[in-house]
């Protein structure tokens, strides 16, 4: 009997050992190497993470959520033996924003906008735990061990305290929602101010980045470039484009979703679901005028 059990304690051990190499092997297989010290984490969830190692520690953007966030810790251990100094936030959203424990618990800072912050204490959810701090601010950098990670606050546009990262020196730029490559717009467009969106993307255009890591992408590669933020624009307009030309042949608004073709984005996932949800979305915001909006925070306070 004795011997039964240390059998069995043996086998449990084994098999324990086991789970663990296969989890470090599938975190090791999701990770892509953007440039030096820059990881994206993609393990096929439909969320895609990115974290910077440095010489005294490391910076890991959008946990998602507490699978996702053990699988980018365990994928940051692949990479380096420098502890996590800092979680990001983009923006307010549970699906982006939960698993903040795991990083907590392996001594992480967690930050957030403001309005994030703020949001995330209003609308709490099992998986999402409170960032140590909601910074103010249109800009925050943080610099560890000689690498400067710029958060900026691209204001109104998706959710709220939407932030974007630049790593300054490898000019790698990582976005959430506001910009996925190959892909119409994400289904009803939840919670995004059109005219504000626009804005934005003009702002994120101006910023000096050769790659971009989007938080979803249906692209071929893991990453893309300045050239997919300019590509939602232009989407954008050529859809609102689209409806004023149905307007002006005189089809009814009702009509008007089911009419609209883009055949350029024919091949972009999606484009036969959610285009005609696309279209009643930015058609009401051009009917109604922009919504959700806010006024924008004071940064004084
Ligand atoms: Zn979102």
């Amino acid at each position: 009997m004795v011997k039964f059990k240390l059998l069995m304690a043996g086998l449990a051990a084994l098999l324990l050992q086991g789970t663990l190499l296969s989890e470090q092997l599938a975190a090791a297989e999701n990770t892509t190497t953007v440039a030096e010290g820059v990881y994206l984490f993609a393990p096929g969830d439909g969320y895609t993470s990115m974290f910077v190692v440095t010489s005294d520690g490391v910076v890991a953007i959008e946990p998602v959520n507490s699978q996702h966030a053990k699988g980018l810790l365990d994928a940051i251990g692949q990479t380096t033996d420098q502890p996590v100094r800092y979680l990001l936030h983009s923006h307010n959203h549970w699906d982006h924003a939960g698993g903040g424990q795991i990083f907590r618990d392996a001594g992480a800072t967690i930050l957030a906008h403001r309005e994030a912050y703020d949001w995330m204490q209003a609308n709490p959810h099992r998986d999402m735990v409170l960032p140590d701090e909601g910074w103010n601010a249109k800009r925050k950098d943080i610099t560890l061990g000689g690498t400067t990670i710029e958060m900026h606050y691209v204001g109104m546009s998706h959710g709220l305290g939407m932030t974007v990262f630049r790593v300054a020196e490898q000019k790698v730029f990582y976005v959430a929602d506001l910009v996925t490559s190959n892909r119409v717009l994400f289904a009803t467009v939840p919670d995004f101010n059109i005219k504000e969106w626009m804005r934005a993307l003009s702002e994120i255009e101006a910023l000096d980045f050769d790659k971009a890591v989007f938080s979803h992408s249906n692209a071929y590669t893991p990453y893309g470039s300045k050239d997919d933020v300019t590509a939602t624009k232009e989407f954008i307009q050529n859809l609102q484009g689209a409806i004023i030309a149905e307007f002006q042949k005189g089809v009814n608004f009702t009509q008007i979703p089911n009419a609209v073709e883009l055949p350029k984005y024919e091949k972009w996932a999606m484009y036969e679901e959610w285009l005609p949800l696309n279209v009643w979305r930015v058609m009401l915001d051009m009917h109604m005028g922009g919504f959700p909006w806010r006024p924008a925070p004071d940064f004084a306070d």
